[in-house]
């Protein structure tokens, strides 16, 4: 079964108990039935710090490199619907004192309350938050979703019939639409071929086909993707070094991701290796008072190299447990910039041999290509680990993601879905692929899905 079918049996409005779950959905047993009390929140940091200190062994989390890794699904009712590893049964998390459930945004309760009653506590709840967090994802894509639906339209706007200039406005569609040249090469000649072996006709089913042929494909070339973000063993000291152009998002992305690590009890401190932007170390410290969590800086124009290892330094004396590191936002055609991006990720290695456990190149989502090609030269340059892709939530160019996939081969790893600081979520591909298409893929038919449905269907 291809991704395009396990998203719309995951996300569709049958009913869960009835709908038998294949082995390679890689959904675990949902092992609700625990009393275990449920995170108190759904942020990624919160869910990687409950993992944390809450089991001693993380089985579901070890990796081959023995460092840990955190899944935004990875909660006791995290049901990945891809086809990565299923996860180990966890142990049974120790209850919390005192739960107090993160307030479920109005629009996931809805009018079928009365079968979310009919449910244990724990259950609803934990749909609750599956369900917000799915929301956060609709709507951060919005505005790429309405684009594509548009262009679709536009699309069949003078559809006649299935032929060559048909085919050919399919690809330019899918190129305006940010999934990548190679992409929509690919998805025109598998829909030729298609068309002429099930001869498919009508607008709808050539439009479905397409999607179809696009989330299957994001699925293929995902298979052996790491999405999840690496964390050093417990009691050991995690380096995160963000990099990219200059207004990319890296010191939000920073901001934002030290709050959710902090509030998840999880000691933090920030360094501000961006000495070369004007400006760029107070932004830091302001978001180091916001979310009261230490910077190590200093003056503007100081050899970032000094200011990394300052911070290191203090982060093994004084024990912290994670350290994430500013840079200038280079030019990723300066030679001289992406030297010093070097120097400072050798001496983070030179003190924490296993460090930096991720080299996060943040990406704009509203620059589209560029993006794209800003990506490719910094790969040459430097190894990076993964990508956040921000602005999601004020872009129509959603598709990008498509393209980081099939044309990058870097896994992307979280993305920003808003303004508000937990909007900076852990990547999960396939609420982002039914963010994308939903209209498409459970569109067939009245909307009978509400948030709460979809949370209950991918327990
Ligand atoms: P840097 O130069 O890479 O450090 O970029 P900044 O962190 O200063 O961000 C540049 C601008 O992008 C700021 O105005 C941020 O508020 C905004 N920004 C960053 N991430 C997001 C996001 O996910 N969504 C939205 N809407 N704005 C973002």
């Amino acid at each position: 079964m291809g991704l395009f079918d396990r998203i719309k049996k995951a996300f569709s409005a049958e009913p869960e108990k009835e709908t038998p779950v294949e082995q390679d959905q890689a959904i675990p047993e949902t092992p609700v039935e625990s009393d275990a009390t449920p995170v108190e929140s759904q942020t990624p940091a919160e869910t990687a710090a409950a993992e944390k200190t809450e089991t001693d062994e993380p089985a579901s989390l070890a990796t081959e490199d023995d460092s840990e890794t955190v899944s935004p699904l990875d909660t006791p009712t995290a049901a990945p619907v891809n086809s990565e590893p299923e996860p180990e049964p966890e142990p049974e998390p120790e209850p919390e004192p005192e739960p107090e459930p993160e307030p479920v945004e109005a629009s996931a309760v809805t009018e079928e309350s009365d079968a979310i009653e009919e449910v244990p506590e724990t259950e609803a709840v934990t749909g609750d938050m599956q369900a917000a967090e799915t929301k956060k994802y609709d709507d951060g894509l919005e505005k790429s979703r309405l684009t594509f639906g548009q262009r679709l339209n536009a699309l069949f706007a003078n559809f006649r019939s299935v032929d060559e200039a048909f085919f050919d406005d399919v690809e330019e569609m899918l190129i305006e639409a940010d999934v990548g040249y190679e992409t929509a090469m690919k998805i025109a000649d598998e829909l030729r071929d298609e068309v002429k072996l099930r001869n498919v006709k009508k607008p709808e089913a050539v439009s479905q086909a397409i999607v179809e042929k696009l989330v299957d494909l994001y699925g293929q070339e995902g298979q052996a993707e790491d999405n999840q973000l690496h964390f050093a063993p417990q009691g050991e000291l995690t380096v995160f070094l963000f990099v990219g152009v200059n207004g990319a998002g890296k010191t939000t992305s920073i901001g934002k991701f030290a709050h959710q690590l902090e509030k998840a009890g999880k000691k933090v401190l920030l360094a501000a290796g961006d000495t070369f932007r004007a400006g760029a170390i107070e932004q830091l410290q302001e978001w180091g008072r916001r979310d009261n969590v230490p910077v190590v800086a200093s003056a503007a124009g100081s050899d970032p190299a000094s200011v990394v290892y300052d911070a290191v330094k203090r982060a093994k004396e004084e024990q912290f447990d994670i350290l994430l590191v500013d840079t200038a936002g280079r030019l990723q055609n300066n030679v001289n910039l992406m030297k010093e991006l070097e120097k400072v990720k050798r001496i983070i290695t030179r003190e924490v041999p296993a460090a930096p456990q991720e080299v996060l190149l943040v990406l704009d989502a509203t620059t589209g290509q560029n993006a794209l090609v800003q990506a490719k030269q910094f790969k040459q340059m430097t190894d990076v680990t993964g990508i956040i892709l921000t602005k999601l939530d004020g872009s129509a160019k959603g598709g990008i993601v498509l393209a980081v996939r099939t044309e990058l081969h870097l896994p992307v790893k979280m993305v920003g879905l808003g303004e508000q600081m937990n909007d900076l979520q852990l990547f999960d591909p396939n609420r982002f692929v039914y963010g994308l298409f939903k209209d498409i893929i459970v569109g067939d038919g009245p909307q009978k899905t509400t948030d709460t449905d979809v949370s209950q269907a991918i327990k």
